[in-house]
């Protein structure tokens, strides 16, 4: 996916050649203002790479958009955010007429930060695979019934194991729609590629799986080394060759961290979340979870699960414990503010005792 501001036209073609170069079948572009679609017209001109939009909130900008593209990505969560007096399926509706129109394919993206809230209703509270499978097969048994069979699913998680769950989970429930496989907020490499390998090696030898992405914090200009990761596990996978979890994998320090995209506020996000991994390093051996997400948009609803999180703004990092938020700081205050709320965790958990 381009990590570009999608109207600054010749740095989102020159990242989608990029992305091309390296190995990508499928780019994804952003589109959530009629300034975004209007840029599309014109990277569609620059461009013969298969472009896949995603809608972020916006879902009329389908209109705009589904001309200059092979595929509409909408999130089912996000169709809660615009027009909250018309029901969701009234929405996929014109979603699945648009694409129709216009011969687009349609993704169904379901992520773990972002689910749909009439289904998050009905599951007791922290049930994350319950409502993510609920919502993606209401969504495909309402493009069914419309008559739209040109669709994919995906079911992101940031923790690998979620992710494995909920595909096989959801295959084994409607084993004839296509997958796209992910962890989303996979972090920064190696970590970032080796929680999607332990992931889709788990997967596809079991026939699981027919698109992928590797989700990696790296600045813009290193963003090839997603494709090159993803290439590189595929061919694993071929080879049978896997990549195990080390025995203590899930019982130390996780820092997830968003792969950004066109909504980064800003571009000290990804340098932000390297210089949290380092400020961390004392606390490795802790089960701890540190999310680090570059917007407002979607970094309050994917930090909730993270012990601390941080989701950036434009001059702004926000500081949270759990979903509670403790105070926004500047760039340059926020590591000592997450270094003392990270030690505060470290000595409650230690307060604790081994048999807490
Ligand atoms: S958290 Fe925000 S900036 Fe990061 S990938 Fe998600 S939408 Fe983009």
């Amino acid at each position: 996916m381009c990590a570009t501001k999608t109207t600054d036209v010749p740095a989102t073609v020159a990242q989608i050649e990029a992305l091309r170069r390296a190995g990508a079948d499928i780019v994804r572009v952003a589109a959530d203002t009629q300034a975004d679609a209007a840029a599309l017209a014109e990277v569609r001109e620059r461009t013969a790479a298969n472009l896949s939009v995603d809608l972020q909130e916006n879902y009329r900008l389908a209109e705009a958009v589904a001309p200059h593209v092979d595929k509409i990505r909408y999130n089912p969560g996000h169709l809660y955010h615009h027009q909250t007096d018309i029901p969701w399926a009234d929405k996929v509706r014109y979603l699945a007429e648009v694409a129709s129109r216009h011969r687009c394919a349609i993704r169904v993206g379901v992520n773990c930060g972002s689910i749909d809230p009439e289904q998050k209703a009905k599951f007791a509270p922290g049930d994350r695979l319950g409502p993510m499978l609920a919502s993606a097969l209401a969504h495909c048994e309402l493009l069914d019934r419309l008559g739209f069979f040109q669709y994919c699913v995906s079911l992101k998680d940031s923790d690998w194991r979620l992710v494995v769950e909920a595909n096989r989970r959801f295959a084994a429930e409607r084993p004839d729609v296509p997958l796209h496989l992910g962890v989303t907020e996979a972090g920064m490499p190696p970590e970032g590629i080796l929680r999607t390998q332990w992931a889709l090696q788990e997967l596809i030898p079991h026939g699981i799986g027919d698109t992928i992405r590797v989700s990696l914090t790296v600045p813009g200009s290193r963003k090839h080394e997603e494709i090159e990761a993803a290439r590189k596990i595929l061919g694993d996978i071929a080879a049978g060759r896997r990549v195990e979890p080390p025995p203590e994998e899930g019982r130390q320090l996780t820092i997830v961290s968003c792969p950004s995209c066109a909504r980064v506020e800003n571009e000290a996000f990804v340098a932000l979340a390297e210089e949290v991994r380092q400020m961390a390093r004392f606390a490795e051996s802790y089960p701890i979870t540190i999310a680090v997400m570059g917007c407002r948009v979607n970094g309050p609803g994917e930090t909730d699960s993270a012990d601390l999180g941080l989701w950036c703004g434009p001059s702004k990092v926000h500081l949270k414990r759990g979903a509670e938020l403790i105070g926004a700081f500047a760039y340059d205050e926020i590591l000592p503010r997450l270094r003392a709320e990270l030690e505060a965790l470290i000595a409650r958990l230690e307060n604790r005792g081994p048999g807490a």
